[in-house]
Formats: C-alpha cells, sequence, structure tokens
C-alpha cells in the first residue's frame, strides 16, 4: 500500500499534463504545476520547522493551493488539521489549544486577528494575499523540495474534528493506512478511475470533501471540476462534461429545484453519490424519475472514514445505506454489553477494520470507552441489517428518545410524518417532560401554502404508531436548522424548546 502523498507522485509521473483542477472561469491546474506547488509549500513548511508528526492547521476558503498545502503536509511527515471556516474567536482558540499546531494557516482577512495567536511554538500566515504572511508569496521564493519524509501505515497523516453535532467536536487521528486503504476500497466499490470527471463542490474541511472525493481523484489521476459553491443550475451545465457527483443531500434538493435537471443533461454522468446526512426517501424517488439515476447513499463519519455503500450494480434503495465496503466489518449490537443482535434487531452500529481510526487526540479515555475490546469502534449511531442485508441508520444513540420507559427511535416516527401530503420535512426530539421522562416532539416544515395543523398530523399517524410514540406535541418551522453539511441541529432544537413541557 502508498500512501496518498506517494500515489499523487505517481499520478503526476502518469499524467504531468492533465488537469487536476478545472477551475470555472480561472486557469486549470494540470498534475505537474500541482506537484510545483506541493514541492514549493514543503519547503516553506520545512523552514518554519515542521518535524515529522507536527500539526499543520489550516482554516482557508476552498482553494486548489489548500489541496496542495495538505500534498505538501504530507510529504513533510506532517499531520494535516483543516479546521471549518465558520469557526471563530473562541472555537479557533479552543482548536488551537488543543491541536498545538507548528503552523496555523488562515485567510487574508483574518491573518491580521491570527497574527496576535503567533507565538514560538506556532507560525501563523495567510494561505492566499500578497506581501507579509503570504505563503503563496513564501512559496514562490522557496526552492522546491524534493524528497519526502518516508512515514508508516500506522502514522497519524490527518487530524480531522468532528462536526460537533452531539456535543463539543473531538480530533480524530487518521493515519496513513487508514486514508489509503479507505481510498481503495471506494475505488473499487464505485469503480472509479483515471477516466472519471469529478464533479467536486464540497467543503475540504470535512472528510467527505477531503478524504472520500479528493482523495480518490489525486491517487487515480482523475480531474476535478472545482467549485467553491452550490449552485444547481451550473452543476446541471457542468454535467455534460462530467462523470461523477459527490454530494450532501442538500445538493440534491437543490438541483430538483433546477427547471435543467432532466434525461438529457445528466446523459454523460455515471455516479452520483449522497452521504454525510440522511438523503430524503422522496429525493432519491424524484431524483430517479427525473433522470433515470439512482442516487447512491453511502455511510460514513470523521472516525472512520467510510462504513458502507449501497451497491454500484444492484438496487441502491432509499432510506438504506447499503453494505459494508471491501475489507470493512460491521455489525448491530445491544449498546450496553455489546452483544451482537438477530438480523433485523435495532442496536448499536460498530465496525472493525482498516478504515478506523487510531484514537481522539489526547483523550486517551474518551477513546477507550467507545471501542470494545476486540476492537469493534462504537459508531454512535443506531441501525438495523434487514433480511435483505442492507444497513439502515434509525438515529443516533443520543437522540434516542425515552418516554415512559420505552425507547422511540426517531426516524421511524419522522418517516411516517414525512409521507404526510404536504409536510417537506420533520424532526422528532425528546424534550423535558414531568411524567414521561422525555415527551416526543415533532418539529415539521409544511409545504408553503399546505393547511396543516396540530391535530391533523397527529391524525395522520395514529393508526400507525404505538401510542408511546405518538408526538405529545408537533410545532411547525419555516426550516430545520442544518450546519453546511446538511446535517439537522438537534442539539439546537432540544436547547429552543426546553421548557415546552415544563
Ligand atoms: P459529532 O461526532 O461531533 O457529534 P458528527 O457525528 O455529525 O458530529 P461527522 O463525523 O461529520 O460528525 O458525521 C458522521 C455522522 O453523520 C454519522 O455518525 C451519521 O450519524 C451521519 N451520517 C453520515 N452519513 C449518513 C447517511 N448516509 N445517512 C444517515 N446519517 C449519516
Ligand atoms: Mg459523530
Amino acid at each position: 500500500m502508498q500512501t496518498i502523498h506517494q500515489s499523487f507522485i505517481a499520478s503526476v509521473e502518469a499524467n504531468p499534463g492533465k488537469a487536476l483542477f478545472e477551475r470555472p472561469g480561472q486557469p486549470d491546474i494540470t498534475y505537474a504545476e500541482a506537484r510545483v506547488l506541493v514541492e514549493r509549500f514543503a519547503a516553506v513548511l520545512t523552514g518554519a520547522g515542521v518535524q515529522p508528526g507536527d500539526r499543520v492547521a489550516v482554516q482557508t476558503d476552498k482553494s486548489a493551493e489548500a489541496i496542495c498545502l495538505y500534498l505538501a503536509t504530507l510529504q513533510v511527515g506532517g499531520v494535516y488539521l483543516p479546521l471549518n471556516t465558520a469557526y471563530t474567536g473562541a472555537e479557533i482558540d479552543y482548536f488551537l489549544g488543543d491541536a498545538a499546531p507548528r503552523v496555523f494557516v488562515c485567510t487574508p482577512a483574518t491573518l491580521t486577528e491570527h497574527k496576535a495567536r503567533e507565538s514560538d511554538g506556532m507560525r501563523v500566515e495567510s494561505l492566499g494575499g500578497k506581501g507579509e504572511g503570504s505563503l503563496m508569496d513564501l512559496a514562490a521564493a522557496a526552492t522546491p523540495r524534493k524528497d519526502s519524509v518516508a512515514r508508516g501505515m500506522d502514522d497519524p497523516a490527518a487530524i480531522l474534528y468532528t462536526s460537533g453535532t452531539t456535543g463539543r467536536s473531538k480530533g480524530a487521528v487518521l493515519t496513513h493506512g487508514n486514508l489509503a486503504s479507505n481510498t481503495a476500497a471506494l475505488l473499487e466499490s464505485w469503480r472509479y478511475t483515471g477516466d472519471d470527471r469529478l464533479i467536486h463542490a464540497l467543503p475540504i474541511f470535512h472528510t467527505h470533501g477531503l478524504f472520500v472525493a479528493a482523495n480518490m481523484s489525486i491517487v487515480t489521476g482523475a480531474t476535478m471540476i472545482w467549485l467553491t459553491k452550490f449552485d444547481g443550475d451550473e452543476v446541471v451545465g457542468l454535467m455534460a462534461n462530467a462523470t461523477v457527483l459527490m454530494g450532501v443531500p442538500t445538493f440534491y434538493t437543490r438541483l430538483l429545484k433546477s427547471d435543467r435537471l432532466g434525461r438529457d443533461t445528466t446523459a454523460g454522468m455515471r455516479l452520483f453519490v449522497s452521504g454525510s446526512a440522511p438523503l430524503l426517501a422522496e429525493d432519491h424517488r424524484a431524483f430517479e424519475e427525473r433522470t433515470g439515476h439512482a442516487i447512491l447513499e453511502r455511510y460514513g463519519m470523521t472516525e472512520t472514514c467510510m462504513i458502507t455503500t449501497n451497491p454500484y450494480d444492484g438496487a441502491r434503495k432509499p432510506g438504506a445505506v447499503g453494505m459494508a465496503l471491501p475489507g470493512i466489518e460491521i455489525r448491530v449490537t445491544e449498546r450496553e454489553t455489546g452483544r451482537p443482535l438477530p438480523q433485523g434487531e435495532i442496536g448499536a452500529i460498530e465496525v472493525r477494520g482498516p478504515n478506523v481510526f487510531q484514537g481522539y487526540w489526547q483523550m486517551p479515555e474518551k477513546t477507550a470507552s467507545e471501542f470494545r475490546k476486540d476492537g469493534f469502534f462504537i459508531t454512535g449511531d443506531l441501525g438495523q441489517i434487514g433480511e435483505d442485508g442492507y444497513l439502515r441508520i434509525v438515529g443516533r444513540d443520543k437522540d434516542l428518545v425515552i418516554s415512559g420507559g420505552y425507547n422511540v427511535y426517531p426516524k421511524e416516527v419522522e418517516s411516517l410524518i414525512d409521507d404526510i401530503p404536504g409536510v417537506v420535512e420533520s424532526a422528532v426530539i425528546g424534550l423535558a417532560h414531568p411524567d414521561l421522562g422525555e415527551g416526543v416532539t415533532a418539529i415539521v416544515v409544511p409545504q408553503k401554502g399546505a393547511s396543516l395543523d396540530e391535530r391533523a398530523v397527529i391524525a395522520a399517524i395514529t393508526d400507525k404508531l404505538a401510542r408511546y410514540k405518538q408526538p405529545k406535541r408537533v410545532l411547525f418551522v419555516e426550516e430545520l436548522p442544518r450546519n453546511v453539511m446538511g446535517k439537522v441541529q438537534k442539539a439546537e432544537l432540544r436547547k429552543s424548546y426546553a421548557d415546552l413541557y415544563r
């Protein structure tokens, strides 16, 4: 097995003049050009004192240069640490304090603010911009560094912070072996090759945009059509000259709003992937009807890279995330004991394989508590494996509602509510309740102009659900709070309505 950086060099040598990045409105960047920039960045990082194992933290806008900086970090044996561009002030202080990077790379607009954080142990530079503190200027003046620092498959390559959906973000330490093996498993499963042309519109501080989409392209010598924002009409326009789209569910919701989406405009595409949050079954069906393409949904997380995928050949089922990737084992267990459950029962999803991270950065106790003795990692998600062998996710164990002593899986209630005419989508949460412990509560987004009220929603599902699962209250909102990856922020909802039953 080769590291991602070694595979990148092989891609450069095989296709020096081919575009790695095609940027609408800007010049392409070829594999050979990217290599020169990577080697210049490698020289700058070494000059800044980056030693093997040192963290290089990066909080920049999405750019091809940021990918080159990632590859340069791997070349010098550093540990790449991308940060969500939404983080500011106290959050940045927390991440920098926690990760103690040798170098922190920011945007030109935030350079002055972050320079105040510079210390003997940490250099602060901006990626773009001109003049003092500009990494691009330093790179232009540097002599490219050709050699790379040898790293083993068990050495850390990156620290990626989790999205913070269920609490404070944790730094997941991923090794070269984690990244390389997961990339290989995905290439095989999705038949991805150097001939593919990927529409890349995802952010690159998250596992999806960086360790799925970008790594798969870099190691095969494929071309990425590089977008810094997602515009439905623009993306449909690009499909004539592309083969694959990797997206989050909100991309598909937006594509369905584009009049240009149809069989003709998607005829050249061979694969549409969705992940990072549940794809609405309704969008899955509508997309297939409009385009003839069944979206392939996959499941994974920061700590494990990707775990399961719907099949490339064979049925891609709405509401299911498919089977384990090659080389990866999954099982469903009783959360408290880890006892494997019979097929069909709902329990904790656990995973074991070369994709599973080394541990949480500087959290040995937290790490130990999330692994079973036999090496399975407890994902924190609940699911069931059906008779068809497909995994279905029913929610997160932290979102489980316990009402009157009974377990209520929000997804089950949400699916029924979502099927009511006039409902766009819903989120079911548990709120502190004086008699029940937690009261099942539905937050519903109605279609514009739909005449729905609390009683109508409850009446529509009352015959289909045991009484203890039925919402005690139904509230209507215009939209659900989501982060950039399209994940519904249930913690925010629980906070907003904390006093509903008190
Ligand atoms: P934190 O761990 O900090 O609370 P997070 O779990 O949202 O945040 P990520 O690692 O970015 O951080 O997200 C992984 C989670 O996203 C998975 O555990 C799962 O809950 C959800 N997820 C990913 N893909 C899918 C999918 N296809 N369907 C449903 N949920 C998904
Ligand atoms: Mg998580």
